[in-house]
């Protein structure tokens, strides 16, 4: 049985509120609303949330504020509403801690996708931490979990964080063929609808080019036509 996941809405624009409650609701969520910054503070420190659905125009205390605060002590994932177009808004708002936003108006479905993709992100990382200081060994590669690092014959190899992320993640399910968008769900967080596709063949053939000796041969990613890639373990 599920437990349902929690979010803390924060808007004073009780139209707005309710709308997105009953919508979040709708999508399997359990909602909470506050319409001001300050007791919408103390629910997200009181209580245990598992997304928090932020607006920046706030009275008594503003989303930007409430963001610096929340982090002192927790790292629930945070998206911000903002109705405004500046590019300065969200640019502070995710300086300040938040971890997503969107524009209003925002689609229904792009808000639960967003949603289900930051509480999937949060939990991945849990996970994550807890494996850390793991160090794996397949064929001539050495994944250093504790330093992001992945040695090829002991050689240092420059991966980027979602190169690491993808490899990291097949190599941990080696063997298992998944579709490019079961990576893109897995490795970037997003559902097929709203990722582009081609940055999983971009991301595997840069892999490839620091990983395989021939990278047109691979060994490691394998791609299987019509299905998806598989990380085979020599
Ligand atoms: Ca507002």
């Amino acid at each position: 049985m599920d437990i349902k996941k929690k979010i803390l809405i924060v808007e004073d624009e009780k139209m707005i509120a309710e709308i997105l409650s009953i919508n979040v609701t709708k999508a399997g969520f359990e909602a909470v609303c506050k319409y001001d910054g300050k007791s919408g503070l103390e629910e997200a420190l009181s209580f245990s949330y598992d997304l928090i659905l932020l607006d920046l125009m706030l009275p008594i205390l503003d989303g930007f504020e409430f963001c610096k605060r929340l982090r002192y002590e927790k790292d629930t994932p945070i998206i911000i509403l903002t109705a405004r177009e500046e590019e300065n808004d969200k640019i502070l708002g995710l300086e300040l801690g938040a971890d997503d936003y969107l524009t209003k108006p925002f689609s229904i479905p792009e808000l639960i996708s967003r949603i289900k993709a930051n509480i999937r992100r949060y939990s991945n990382e849990i996970v994550q931490e807890k494996v850390s200081n793991e160090i794996i060994k397949i064929g001539r590669l050495t994944i250093n979990n504790s330093k992001y690092e992945v040695l090829k014959d002991g050689m240092k190899l420059e991966l980027t964080k979602k190169q690491y992320e993808l490899l990291v993640f097949l190599v941990k399910n080696k063997n298992k063929v998944f579709s490019r968008e079961e990576l893109m769900e897995q490795v970037w967080g997003y559902d097929g609808f709203y990722g582009d596709m081609r940055t999983v063949d971009v991301t595997v053939t840069r892999l490839r080019k620091q990983i395989e000796d021939n990278a047109a041969i691979p060994e490691y990613i394998q791609t299987k036509r019509g299905m998806g890639y598989v990380f085979v373990a020599p």
